[in-house]
């Protein structure tokens, strides 16, 4: 059985302790891979490889820093297919969608940030005859990444590149739960020629790993995606060390649709559409899916048959098979606390619309952690599974009567990561655009994303914010120089 190793100092190694967790493969149930539990021990040996390659790294010429990323995009375009099946194993996600999302854009992430890495500047601020404020953004030392299972070497590449670009050097710390790519890309690095020790890959959990490494003194800086009490516990522990760090957290993202997104059939069929693909898109393990789904009552009967229609006609299966559209869930545990919900929702009070019930395939998916997409009506914006993240195939639907109701019950929960509001009123989308308390607005569109856009949540969603020059400062130090003439 193969075991994945950790990445230190430009090579791949075991972990001290000789530890190992295993990997499943959430289609099938089955242990197919061994994973490092690593520990302070290899901590030691990443901040060792990382601080001897720190000053070199931050002091090489931004061109040459963004010549090696771009060869690292290039390794990753060519591994491409490889990576798209790994993660597909690892995470139960369909292959169609491993490649057009999380391969393409780990490539994508990197080519960006490797053009930033040339293109970033900073401030001066002029004095007159007094003299002159200049901004001398420099790298921060050694910081660590930490990400999460759904969108793994997506999300991973997200936060490595920019600090990279920056002129950082990173210890980063991929989910245990879907450890496959980033192993994959350790070996990309090698080949791409990235200098020994300016990335180092730790496996393992959260408490064995992950706590140490937000911790250890040298790291100087913490950017985590994952769950919002994962965050809260992290930014409790080190706030107090005074480090840097920002928090892209979960959510609870409503989908606001207007009578006048649905003027004439073609509209409307889009809107459906589109609503499905933002609640059931990874099985609805995006943060930003949009799992709340508020219709004006004038049609919400029309709308909530055409989008119970759209949801039952997903194709269920293996997601290696092309035609899969509808995966299984990440792991075991995240399996029964997403159908719980189904329960919960109809202790609730809820009425399931279509899905409700876990699925075993037949042949090799039949142990696999299925749950068919779900749609439920019926329930209270004040119920648990309206206020509680699910993060899976599971979606509510209720209609409303007024624009300022829609604005309540979208900002009714303590999450503000991402909205979508479907309307050709461009008065009310202005209107709504500063009501709605989301880092991210969306108008007739979901997902649709730009790198250089900041990308983040507010109230229980995240702290910071990363994409394009938010990620570029986050991973600088700014230092005020003042002139005198
Ligand atoms: P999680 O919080 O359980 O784990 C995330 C990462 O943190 C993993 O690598 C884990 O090993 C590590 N970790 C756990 N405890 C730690 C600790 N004490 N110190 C340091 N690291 C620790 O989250 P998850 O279940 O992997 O991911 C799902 C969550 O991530 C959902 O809530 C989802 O909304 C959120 N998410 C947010 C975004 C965003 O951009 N806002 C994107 C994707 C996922």
């Amino acid at each position: 059985m193969q075991s994945i190793q950790n990445y230190i100092n430009g090579e791949l190694v075991s972990p001290v302790n000789q530890n190992y967790l295993d990997n499943f493969e959430p289609a099938t149930g089955k242990i197919y891979s061994k994973i490092p539990e690593s520990d302070s021990d290899d901590l030691e040996l990443a901040v060792i490889a990382a601080e001897s390659a720190k000053s070199e790294w931050a002091n090489m010429p931004a061109e040459q820093r963004s010549n090696l990323l771009m060869k690292l995009a290039d390794a990753i375009e060519t591994a491409s297919e490889e990576l798209a099946r790994a993660e597909a194993i690892d995470n139960g996600k369909p292959i169609a969608f491993a490649r057009a999302v999380d391969s393409y854009r780990s490539a994508a992430n990197i080519r960006f940030f490797a053009n930033a890495a040339t293109q970033f500047s900073s401030e001066c601020h002029d004095m007159g005859s007094v003299g002159v404020n200049f901004t001398l953004r420099q790298p921060i030392g050694v910081v660590a990444c930490i990400s999460p299972w759904n969108l793994p070497l997506y999300l991973f590449t997200w936060k490595i590149a920019p600090a990279l670009a920056c002129g950082n050097v990173v210890i980063a710390k991929p989910s245990e739960v879907t450890p496959m790519t980033a192993y994959i890309f350790s070996r990309l690095c090698i080949e791409a020629g990235i200098p020994k020790g300016v990335i180092n890959i730790l496996h393992g959990s959260g408490p064995a790993i992950g706590s140490p490494l937000v911790n250890h003194p040298k790291i100087k800086a913490v950017s985590f995606t994952g769950g919002s009490a994962t965050g809260r516990a992290i930014a409790s522990q080190i706030a107090p060390m005074l480090k840097k760090f920002s928090l892209e957290l979960g959510g609870k993202n409503p989908t606001l649709v207007f009578a006048d997104s649905c003027k004439d059939q073609a509209s409307f069929d889009n809107t459906v559409s589109e609503v499905a693909r933002a609640a059931f898109s990874n099985q609805g393990q995006i943060c930003l899916c949009g799992s709340r789904i508020y219709v004006e009552r004038s049609v919400y009967e029309r709308f909530k048959t055409a989008l119970v229609k759209k949801v039952r006609a997903l194709r269920i299966g293996d997601p290696l098979v092309e035609e899969t559209q509808h995966g299984a869930l990440v792991s075991k545990a995240h399996y029964e606390k997403v159908y719980s919900y189904i329960e919960l929702a109809k202790e609730e009070g809820g009425t399931v619309l279509t899905g409700g019930n876990k699925r075993t395939p037949e042949g090799r998916c039949s142990g696999g952690y299925f749950i068919e997409p779900t749609v439920i009506e019926g329930l209270s914006s004040e119920c648990r599974v309206n206020q509680e993240e699910i993060f899976g195939p599971v979606c509510t639907i209720q209609p409303f009567d007024s624009e300022e109701e829609a604005v309540t019950k979208a900002n009714g929960t303590e999450y503000g990561l991402a909205t979508s509001v479907w309307s050709s009123n461009v008065s009310r989308c202005h209107r709504l655009s500063s009501q709605l308390d989301f880092g991210i607005v969306w108008i007739n569109c979901w997902l649709l994303r730009d790198l250089r856009t900041p990308f983040g949540g507010m109230k229980s969603s995240g702290m910071g914010r990363e994409g394009g020059l938010e990620a570029m400062r986050f991973f600088t130090e700014p230092k005020n120089v003042c002139i005198k003439y």
